[in-house]
């Protein structure tokens, strides 16, 4: 029998936690998605076609659970509420042959999922504020690169993700995100579409898999400590950044020096000025750098 359930109305939702003696949890960023019109954008823009292979994070009672169903995709989720999942396996969606409840915490479920599967068509969720940064921080940094993924997040996280170079939100994570996919901000979202409201605006994030990723293979390694180094502190300058960073205890003083000359990126700009071109000269120089220095030294043996 289809689950039939009122997930637009607080009333409904109250009832149902009520029932099972529930409460919300602020530490698992429990704040339901309201508005069906919002709920279902989240779906569309996942084009997705019957036996997708799908994963959702963080399903909570199923609101957006239950349209992806509608789809005919073949369905994974991760949930950590055990009350949820209750709710899911037994009153929703627990005898439908497309769906797979995963109980646990997605940081230590979803990779030996992906692992033991290989890599699915499309990830989305309305991810919780505590875990949504890191959760997708981790995907990137992973060799699991779906061509579509969908997620709800905090505003000010879509922004950085989707953050132009040299702008206010340009970071870290941006270059983390772009290097592979194209990021767009599909919608922002304010708090009374949720139930309860949370404290801050969210944005809808589309992440779609570029057909070839800005940074080439050999050069990923270098990428990620350039990356991180430089914008480890905003407001000092590249050269302290890379000097008090992971590139500096690699090439130390003389070697930094090389990568400055070798890159031709200025020295004393700050991160936030340094747009694709310089990231990736500076990527260029610290694998250059680092393969003649470990010529020198098997020379030196
Ligand atoms: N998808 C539902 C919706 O849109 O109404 C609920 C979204 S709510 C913002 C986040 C959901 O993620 C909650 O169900 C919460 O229990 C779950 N969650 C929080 N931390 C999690 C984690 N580490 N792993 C898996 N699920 C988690």
């Amino acid at each position: 029998m289809k689950w039939e359930f009122a997930y637009d109305s607080p009333k409904a939702i109250a009832q149902l936690l009520g029932e099972r003696d529930f409460a919300m949890t602020k530490k698992f960023g429990q704040n339901f998605l309201l508005t069906t019109s919002i709920r279902e954008k989240i779906v569309s823009l996942l084009s997705l076609t019957a036996g997708s292979r799908v994963l959702e994070i963080g399903p909570g009672i199923g609101s957006i659970t239950t349209l992806l169903l509608e789809q005919e995709v073949d369905l994974t989720v991760f949930e950590i509420d055990h009350g949820f999942c209750d709710i899911l396996r037994e009153e929703a969606f627990g005898s439908h042959p497309n769906f797979t409840l995963v109980e646990g915490d997605a940081l230590k479920t979803l990779f030996p999922h992906l692992k033991r599967v290989g890599t699915v068509d499309r990830i989305c969720g309305n991810l919780p504020y505590n875990v949504g940064t890191i959760l997708v921080a981790r995907l990137l940094e992973s060799d699991h690169r779906p061509p579509l993924m969908v997620f709800t997040l905090q505003k000010e996280v879509a922004d950085r993700l989707a953050a132009r170079e040299r702008s206010k939100e340009w970071s870290a994570i941006s270059l983390l995100a772009q290097a592979d996919y194209d990021i767009t901000t599909a919608a922002t979202i304010p708090p009374s579409a949720f139930y309860p409201p949370p404290k801050v605006e969210s944005s809808i994030v589309l992440f779609t898999l570029r057909e070839e990723s800005r940074v080439p293979p050999h050069l990923r390694e270098s990428f990620s400590i350039i990356r991180g180094d430089l914008f480890a502190q905003r407001r000092k300058t590249i050269l302290n950044n890379v000097r008090s960073g992971k590139s500096g205890a690699l090439l130390g003083k003389e070697g930094v020096a090389a990568l400055f000359a070798e890159s031709g990126v200025e020295e004393n700009k700050r991160a936030e000025a340094l747009g694709w071109d310089e990231f990736l000269a500076l990527s260029a120089a610290l694998y250059t750098v680092r393969a003649n220095r470990s010529g020198d030294t098997q020379r030196d043996r």
